[in-house]
């Protein structure tokens, strides 16, 4: 039904062929909606996910409202080409939506990542069936209201909770165009497969990571590279796919960095989501918690435990200490996503053997380089296989300007930027013969 729904709503054109200043107005109504319940989707998305409160408040929540405002506001900016075509021609070249698109969301970032996608799929005049995490369908479901509320014609925005099998079912389902979809990388290759056994829809995935941060001899600052580099393996208790868990040190500053880091780890000690000063919330449940659980077990035998390692009970849900392993880039911990608080620090010994050993993985989401020589910082970024490199910095300067996305087994495409536009656009070449040469 939700697919006929998205289908009839297509095809009417009362979203596709509205125009765009019109769809710019109601996308931005719907970013405005939700500022003004700010608080509401906040908790929201606290209690489906075990986040901290101040991390829905201050990022998820207010960065979902710049995402659907910054694609309401490209509805009227994007232009077609014209092709330079013999004089008598005139050939142009445009973008038209797909269709109906399914987005397929994980549970980690379940607003924001569900905002990166259906914007631009709206803004571009999409019909979207929105498939939120079963673990975390409650912003999304409520966002569906908002849109109704803002303006958003029948059938153009549909939310469609449920389990995994919901998005087989969209993946393998003749009448949608498109599927958008952000999760794991075994997920990905099953969305892949039912496209090419039904009818060849686009696939576009954001998939897993296993992110090399990269410490030199000449790192500007090791302590404050320490810092961040805590806080981007521990901040959402890990569960980030462009955690920067892989953290590389050269080995004359090898022993300084580990203690820093170690001493960085305490400040995210688990804390009740709710209290307004917890720095790390609870594991998702308690199948992602026994899967984080097993890989410290693993960790302890092939690597050094340094710091954390222990669950921590509490009344309600599911928390582990901020956990730092000193590794080998062979370890399973070292290669193997672990989506959890966990942190491997491997050291090295040249910029050829960091190359190396970061690129040596299945996965190219991102990476992190820290240097005071811009020259090493650029020569290495361009050797590293990875869709965001980060120079002294990581997790920072990066707002919808910036396309967000992977190499390898982390996907294809992009999130974020005009190129995500790209994704839920058909390219249309129309060619009109002007008069006899
Ligand atoms: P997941 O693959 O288990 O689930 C993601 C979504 O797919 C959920 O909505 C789920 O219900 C659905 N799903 C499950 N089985 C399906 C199937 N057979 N067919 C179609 N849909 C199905 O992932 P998760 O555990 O929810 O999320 C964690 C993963 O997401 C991690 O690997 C993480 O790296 C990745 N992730 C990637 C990015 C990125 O931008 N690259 C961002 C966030 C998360």
């Amino acid at each position: 039904m939700a697919v006929a729904a998205a289908r009839r709503a297509f095809d009417s054109g009362r979203w596709a062929r509205l125009p765009p200043r019109e769809r710019k107005s109601i996308m931005l109504h719907l970013a405005d909606l939700l500022r003004a319940h700010a608080d509401e989707f906040a908790l929201l998305e606290t209690l489906d996910t075990g986040r901290p409160i101040s991390n829905s408040v201050d990022a998820d929540v207010p960065n979902s409202v710049y995402c659907i405002q910054w694609y309401a506001e490209a509805c009227d900016k994007v232009f077609g080409q014209t092709a330079p075509l013999p004089d008598n021609y005139h050939g142009t070249v445009v973008r038209e939506p797909v269709g109906v698109v399914a987005v397929i969301v994980p549970w980690n970032f379940p607003l924001l990542l569900a905002a990166w996608k259906l914007a631009p799929a709206l803004a571009a005049g999409n019909s979207v069936i929105l498939k939120p995490s079963e673990k975390s369908p409650l912003t999304a479901i409520r966002l569906g209201e908002l849109a109704r509320q803002a303006g958003l014609p029948d059938g153009v925005l549909n939310v469609l909770p449920g389990p995994g099998n919901v998005g087989r079912l969209l993946g393998l389902h003749h009448g949608i165009d498109c599927v958008s979809f952000t999760g794991s990388t075994a997920t990905g290759k099953s969305v892949s497969r039912y496209a090419s056994e039904s009818n060849l829809k686009r696939v576009w995935l954001e998939l897993g990571g296993k992110s090399p941060n990269i410490i030199l001899s000449d790192c500007p600052d090791i302590a404050a590279a320490a810092s961040r580099a805590a806080d981007v393996v521990f901040y959402n208790s890990g569960q980030m796919c462009t955690a920067g868990s892989r953290i590389l040190v050269q080995r004359s500053q090898y022993s300084a960095f580990r203690d820093f880091l170690v001493r960085a780890a305490e400040r995210y000690q688990p804390g009740d989501p709710l209290d307004p000063f917890t720095t790390m919330g609870a594991i998702i449940d308690g199948a992602q918690y026994e899967r984080v659980l097993d890989y410290i077990r693993i960790g302890s035998r092939e690597a050094l435990l340094l710091k954390g390692g222990k669950p921590r009970s509490r009344a309600h849900g599911y928390f582990i200490e901020p956990t730092v392993f000193e590794a080998t880039p062979e370890c399973t911990i070292a290669r193997e996503e672990i989506f959890g608080p966990v942190a491997t620090v491997i050291p090295f010994d040249d910029d050829e053997d960091a190359i190396a050993i970061a690129n040596d993985t299945n996965f190219g989401l991102a990476a992190g380089i820290w240097t005071k020589d811009v020259g090493r910082a650029h020569r290495i970024a361009q050797r590293l296989r990875a869709g965001t490199v980060w120079i002294n910095c990581y997790e920072e300067g990066d707002d919808m300007t910036m396309p967000c996305g992977g190499y390898r087994q982390s996907g294809n495409g992009r999130d974020k930027s005009f190129h995500a536009l790209e994704k839920f656009t058909e390219l249309k070449s129309t060619v009109l013969k002007l008069f006899d040469e």
